[in-house]
């Protein structure tokens, strides 16, 4: 039986002794590091608006749009009470530890109200693989635009949308071109709540030819673009309140 010598024998155990010590000092760099690097993350309220194939997009419109739908505020403000309700029990929580100074300092590095509610949109992007000499095609999201807005801003914002009764985003509502905001949808959308009927005489059209979008506050008297100053009319009568307008 072959006995290794004395000496490689005493530079092994060395080396296990050395390997030992360096494993228990990581061991100990990366407990500490565990126990004092920052615990806490900052609960942010993230929303993306999909914008792909859309030209000129304006975020805050968008963000308009999300607080004019019921669905949209209540996340906000669900997401509000969630904040305050993350910082209630972090606070609790911090009475409960050790490095009490530390946590609370760290608490009010991260906190991060004025940029607390997130926005983006992104748009699908088509991008091409080359493999195999086959191209193949696949999408990916692209980041467009992006805003941070704190709690205050979004209740201006919908106590303003509020006033003109949700009907258009802040933009469209203020836009100095109202009859550039008629679009297609809400011609459709008008037809549709008025029955394809003039509202003036009664005459009823299905298939919406010669039915005309009214302003009933004209745009010239500052009416506005948005569905409860619009009507449907014949274009008879369209044209009479037209001449009475004039006259
Ligand atoms: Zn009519």
């Amino acid at each position: 039986m072959k006995q290794w010598p004395y000496h490689f024998q005493s530079s092994m155990s060395n080396v296990l002794v050395i390997v030992a010590a360096l494993m228990a000092i990581f061991l100990v760099i990366y407990g500490l590091y565990r126990i004092l690097r920052n615990p806490f993350h900052y609960p942010y309220f993230v929303r993306s608006f999909d914008v792909s194939r859309k030209r000129n997009v304006d975020i805050e419109d968008y963000i308009d749009k999300y607080l004019c739908s019921e669905f949209g505020w209540n996340c906000i403000v669900e997401h509000h009470n969630t904040i305050i309700n993350w910082k209630k029990r972090t606070e609790s929580y911090i009475q409960t530890c050790i490095l009490k100074k530390r946590r609370t300092r760290q608490l009010y590095e991260i906190i991060d109200d004025n940029f607390a509610f997130r926005f983006k949109t992104v748009r699908d992007q088509t991008r091409y693989r080359q493999q195999n000499y086959v191209k193949t095609s696949y999408k990916v999201s692209v980041l467009d635009s992006e805003i941070a807005v704190d709690w205050d801003w979004l209740v201006q914002r919908h106590r303003k949308l509020e006033r003109i009764g949700f009907e258009a985003t802040l933009k469209e509502y203020h836009s100095r071109d109202q009859r550039r905001q008629m679009t297609k949808e809400l011609r459709q959308q008008i037809m549709k709540r008025d029955h394809y009927t003039c509202q003036n005489c009664g005459k009823y059209m299905p298939d919406g030819v010669g039915l005309q979008i009214d302003h009933i506050i004209p745009i010239s008297k500052g009416g506005k673009t948005v569905a409860s100053n619009l009507q449907v009319l014949c274009s008879k009568c369209n044209g009479r309140k037209g001449n009475r307008r004039t006259t």
